[in-house]
């Protein structure tokens, strides 16, 4: 019997020798930087000539390493090995299946340091977001492993006199995974692991700007005793791959988190039943949020306004938990406003292997390039009043940038910009501030700074966020606490570390036999 699930403790770096750690972590990683990946189908390890360059998005001349890239005929034997292993991996006990689980998550924490450092380097995480992410991951490890224990039981059933009824829960099949860059270790862990623990056996192709990461993830899997095929790690590009995978008759499910334009045509096309199909596909996409915070006059402002800068900043806004608005009633306005610009210009910005950088690159040029078009955009439809300027000289850094008196219905209070871009949103009141809250197209998170109780019960019913918080920033979601996911366009609703998390990947069967 397992213990109960706590959640992974964060480092504390103000300690000489976890910051000591840390730095030898990264001395490490630096030593190893240039290395090359392997794809890996059915155990085996195949280098190709083709290769994505990952690169330092805090440093884009220096090279991080060298990933082999997949074609269809790579994602084709994958398919095959991954059903072949299906066969074995599905007929384990789920307890079993289970215990890679928690083997991985003892590998991983001791290798913790390691790992966040690789996250520094490829992600341009500060030292504290990458720590964040790797304690997710174990956390994710943790919980679905305990999950699985609770799935595989029995289900609860009414008896019928004479009959003996079964529930269970089985496997679905092979799945496609495709994580993102932001959150590199933690959600390919998730989304990864979530799957193959429930039975199923899995493509994994990893984000392209984080390729090196996310293979140092897979070998964990396979020293944690994942047998070979049921993980098959390919990466490659969306257009020689992604579509051909997501299309492809033998895909029984698709995972997916991203952006809302990849995430919706993942949706579209897994919906078409190919000749040779015998199911419909299950896909679960989790996408964007344009997420609010609100601040009303009752509110401990000097909280409300740490709660905004910690929520739009943090990993430079490319979450898509980030609050991307601030909607404050307008007799409280002014001050909020003030004090989140002095908290922002505090906040120093350079190469995260400095631990007193808290703020870094974006992950790369097209990112760089898309917040720069939205800023313009910005300076049209609201004041700037912070920032609003890049240099990409030797990463892709973009000052954390705040307009003022923007227009709910503009486009940058209802665009995903995914990046240190905050507009901040007069309302009359309360009401109004709600009301603004609501109208995006996205529903993922929300948070209420207020004190006043009848305002918070209305705001809990009539928020419509997947992830409300009061109180308290609106990043930063804790396994097993915070179940993550979002309404509308922001996705099926997954809720990742979430108690229906597993039930996305496995049927239920139902057998019964007249005594
Ligand atoms: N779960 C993360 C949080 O609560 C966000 C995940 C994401 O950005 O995809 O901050």
């Amino acid at each position: 019997m397992m213990q109960i699930f706590r959640p992974e403790p964060l480092t504390d770096f103000s300690r000489p020798e976890n910051a000591e750690a840390f730095r030898a972590a990264l001395a490490k990683v630096e030593s190893e930087l240039g290395l090359k990946t392997p794809l890996v189908i059915g155990g085996k390890e195949i280098y190709t000539d083709d290769e994505i360059v990952s690169t330092n998005p805090a440093n884009h001349r220096q090279v991080i390493g060298r990933s082999s890239k997949a074609t269809r005929e790579h994602a084709e034997m994958a398919l095959e090995a991954a059903w072949k292993a299906f066969e074995t991996w599905s007929r384990i006990p789920g307890v079993e299946r289970a215990r890679t689980l928690y083997k991985a998550a003892a590998i991983l924490r001791r290798r913790k340091h390691e790992i966040s450092a690789w996250i520094v380097k490829e992600a341009g995480k500060s030292w504290v977001e990458a720590d964040a992410d790797t304690a997710e991951a174990i956390d994710f490890l943790e919980y679905y492993g305990r999950e699985m224990e609770r799935y595989s039981r029995p289900q609860p059933l009414y008896p019928l006199p004479g009959e003996d009824s079964v529930l269970e829960y089985i496997p679905l099949g092979v799945g496609i995974i495709i994580p993102p860059w932001n959150f590199p270790v933690a959600i390919l862990t998730g989304m990864t692991s979530g799957a193959f623990v429930a039975g199923n056996t899995v493509i994994l192709k990893p984000a392209s700007n984080t390729p090196i990461v996310a293979y140092k993830l897979f070998e964990i899997l396979r020293e944690a005793g994942v047998p070979d095929g049921v993980v098959n790690f390919l990466p490659g590009s969306g257009s020689e791959i992604g579509d051909f995978l997501v299309d492809h008759p033998k895909t029984r499910f698709v995972s997916f988190t991203g952006s809302l334009e990849v995430g919706v045509r993942i949706y579209e096309r897994a919906a078409k039943v190919q000749p040779g199909q015998k199911w419909l596909k299950r896909v679960v996409t989790e996408m964007g949020g344009k997420d609010a915070i609100i601040v009303d006059e009752t509110a401990d402002l000097e909280a409300a306004a740490q709660g905004i800068v910690t929520s739009a900043f943090g990993f430079q806004g490319q979450k898509c938990s980030a609050c991307s608005r601030a909607i404050v009633v307008d007799a409280v306005y002014d001050q909020v406003l003030e004090r989140v610009i002095e908290k922002t210009k505090a906040l120093k910005q350079g190469d995260p292997v400095d631990p007193t950088n808290v703020i870094g690159p974006l992950i790369d040029q097209s990112a760089y390039e898309k917040v720069l078009a939205y800023i313009e955009i910005g300076k049209r439809e609201g004041r700037l009043v912070l920032g609003g300027e890049g240099d990409p000289s030797t990463g892709w850094y973009v000052k954390p940038t705040i307009f003022a008196d923007v227009d709910p219905k503009g486009r940058i209070a209802q665009e995903e910009i995914f990046g240190p871009v905050l507009a901040f949103i007069r309302a009359r009141d309360f009401d109004h501030a709600l009301e603004i809250a609501n109208d995006t197209i996205y529903g993922l998170t929300g948070s209420v700074y207020s004190k006043d109780r009848a305002r918070i019960e209305k705001a809990r019913k009539e928020f419509h966020v997947g992830n409300l918080y009061f109180n308290r920033k609106c990043t930063g979601a804790i396994v097993g606490v915070h179940p993550f996911g979002g309404f509308n366009l922001s996705g099926t609703n997954a809720k990742t570390g979430g108690p229906d998390y597993l039930g996305l990947f496995m049927q239920l069967k139902s057998s019964s036999e007249v005594l």
